[in-house]
């Protein structure tokens, strides 16, 4: 998969996406993420990629052309149009479900956003999609885009070093991950469960998917609307309920 990136700041995007499980993705070829500096688009002697909004109203807008130019670009590079996301505080907010989506399309572009945002006329000519990171404002759309591309990146085959390690995940399968303990096995007087140092499987299965059942009830429970749960994990949750409305 091929994610290319357009931002006025490279740099800071590089210096993320070099290290890790990302920075180790890209190294082996798992992924591929080129990051491209719309400023070099730039048509006056200034390199001035952005101006003042028709209208009035505060801040500068980032002009189309120095946009457009650089997506083309990619378009020549690719040899197809990429799907283009613009990151952007109106687009719909993301979700688990549209990063694996996502992460089905061989070629991707991210635009990142600066100052007030992007004129109109470069949005509706060649992005396919706005996503939004959640309901506020951060200064640029470097790391919203950060965000996206590592969530993607996480989803190829042998990025994470367990196969499909991402599937026990919070919002995998629309539950929240069950807690989780590591050694000691007594630190500050509480003890790890016992369930967990057991060596017993179904047990121990049986123990983390009540938990995140539980968890996912008492924090989003709107989420188990679209979770998969057998017949006694439904019967466990019914029980929750009823536990929890007595109290
Ligand atoms: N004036 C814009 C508005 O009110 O919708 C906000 C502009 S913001 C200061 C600058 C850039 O940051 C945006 O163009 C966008 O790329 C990015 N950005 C800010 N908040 C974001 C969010 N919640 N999700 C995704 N991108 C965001």
């Amino acid at each position: 998969m091929r994610i290319d990136i357009m931002t006025l700041f490279p740099q800071m995007c590089e210096a993320v996406m070099s290290e890790s499980i990302i920075g180790r993705a890209r190294d082996t070829g798992k992924v591929e993420i080129n990051f491209h500096q719309i400023r070099d688009f730039a048509v006056n002697r200034r390199n001035q990629v952005d101006d003042t909004p028709y209208g009035g109203g505060a801040g500068m807008l980032m002009m189309p052309q120095p946009i457009y130019d650089c997506f083309m670009k990619i378009c020549g590079e690719t040899g197809v149009k990429p799907h283009l996301i613009y990151m952007s505080p109106c687009g719909k907010t993301l979700t688990q479900e549209r990063v694996k989506e996502l992460s089905e399309i061989p070629n991707i572009a991210i635009l990142c956003g600066r100052y007030e945002g992007v004129d109109q006329r470069v949005i509706d000519e060649i992005v396919d999609e706005e996503i939004s990171i959640g309901d506020y404002v951060v200064t640029g759309g470097e790391m919203p885009a950060m965000i996206l591309a590592d969530a993607i990146s996480r989803m190829l085959p042998g990025v994470l070093s367990e196969p499909e390690g991402f599937m026990g995940e919070s919002h995998y399968s629309s539950l929240l991950e069950y807690p989780q303990y590591t050694k000691p096995p007594v630190w500050h007087g509480v003890e790890v469960p016992p369930v967990l140092a057991s060596g017993h499987h179904a047990n121990i299965k049986k123990w983390q998917r009540e938990r995140a059942i539980e968890r996912t009830y008492e924090r989003r429970p709107e989420l188990l609307e679209n979770a998969e749960l057998d017949k006694k994990e439904r019967k466990f949750l019914e029980e929750l309920k009823n536990r929890k409305d007595g109290e």
